[in-house]
């Protein structure tokens, strides 16, 4: 059945002359779905009963339900586990700013890509998500905080451009004047690297911003913590964040996730200063969160600020990520572990 959900307000309009119906039946329809939030067609009291019920017939409405919120006693970040339709779950989090709400969504069920250091990859890919998924993700945080979003980052579990189409979907409906309208600029999608994906964003010219997830300064050693390194070298990875700038406009950001005793010495700054120094861009310094199923160990907070003054010193923007939910199983993926783990445990017992 067609997803209503992730529908375009044009796709909408068709869909209705096709069924008979009036085209300003899609804009109300549209505005239930993507403004007021609707989670059934029975809220939706000024489409007629007839329409409802067709509706209903033909269509997937997606809505996602929270099983489990965690908030943090630290910091009042919250993590939610959301149930999708087929009794999968998906992690998001939601971080309060001062520059507004900002929600970290994911884009697959769980992630083929193999990082070593990631919780969400442990088990490989289920599935990917649908535009409507990943607009549930925002929209369900929104119904249950009743406060507006203003920032989504696209950098919870999997891997986005790996599910390309969905997400530049997502993106348009985000973004829709007619939707919650949230601006291309407050949206982050972060990527461990696909090369010719960077590239076909690039070409789209979305005032996006692009997050590289890199996590070290050579092809031998990225290609020990992520196995996507094996496919594209550090070459032609800098060369498509190049590229991305020069259509865009947009500076690229960098994730370092700082591991001790592996990504983490003076020259592994220095080598990272070379890499990139000539681009422009930022650096996001991340201290490695600990998953148990890894045995990689965070950087200690001197070998975290040396690394960082050192890439200032070479003139590099670069920023240390403040840790929001360490107390909530804030790292991609660990939530939705645990929670499963703990589902397989009551089965037995
Ligand atoms: N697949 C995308 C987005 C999801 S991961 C990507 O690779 O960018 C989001 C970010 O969290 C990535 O930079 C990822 O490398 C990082 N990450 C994953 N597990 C982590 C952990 N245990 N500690 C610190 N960062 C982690």
């Amino acid at each position: 059945m067609t997803d209503l959900r992730s529908l375009t307000l044009t796709e909408l309009e068709e869909e209705m002359k096709a069924m008979g119906e009036k085209p300003f039946r899609a804009k109300q329809l549209y505005g239930w779905m993507h403004q007021r939030l609707a989670v059934c067609y029975e809220e939706m009291t000024n489409l007629p009963k007839t329409l409802r019920d067709k509706c209903r017939e033909r269509y997937d409405y997606t809505v996602l339900r929270p099983v489990r919120v965690q908030e943090s006693a630290l910091d009042g970040t919250r993590k939610y586990l959301f149930a999708l339709a087929d009794g999968n779950t998906v992690e998001s989090v939601l971080m309060r700013y001062r520059h507004g709400n900002s929600v970290c969504i994911s884009s697959q069920v769980g992630c083929r890509m193999g990082c070593r250091f990631c919780a969400s990859t442990l088990d490989g890919l289920e599935r990917s998500l649908l535009s409507s998924e990943m607009l549930e993700q925002v929209y369900a945080v929104m119904r249950h905080t009743g406060e507006r979003v203003s920032h989504v980052v696209v950098m919870g579990s999997g891997e986005p451009l790996d599910n390309y189409d969905n997400l530049l979907r997502f993106i348009e409906l985000l973004t829709d004047e007619n939707g919650q309208h949230i601006s291309q600029r407050n949206i982050t999608v972060s990527t461990c690297g696909i090369v010719p994906k960077m590239r076909q964003l690039a070409d789209r010219k979305l005032q996006i911003t692009l997050a590289l997830s890199l996590h070290a300064a050579t092809d031998e050693k990225r290609r020990q913590l992520m196995p996507i390194a094996k496919r594209y070298s550090l070459q032609e990875l800098t060369e498509a964040c190049a590229y991305y700038f020069e259509q865009t406009g947009r500076r690229i950001t960098f994730e370092y996730s700082l591991v001790k005793g592996v990504n983490d010495s003076d020259r592994d700054a220095e080598q990272l200063a070379g890499l990139i120094g000539r681009l422009n861009c930022h650096v996001n310094l991340i201290p490695v969160n600990p998953v148990k199923e890894r045995d990689y160990v965070q950087s200690d907070r001197r070998a975290v600020d040396a690394f960082q003054e050192k890439l200032r010193r070479r003139g590099i923007n670069v920023t240390v990520r403040r840790e929001l939910g360490r107390d909530i199983d804030g790292a991609c993926g660990q939530l939705r572990r645990r929670y499963m783990e703990e589902r397989r445990t009551s089965d037995i017992f």
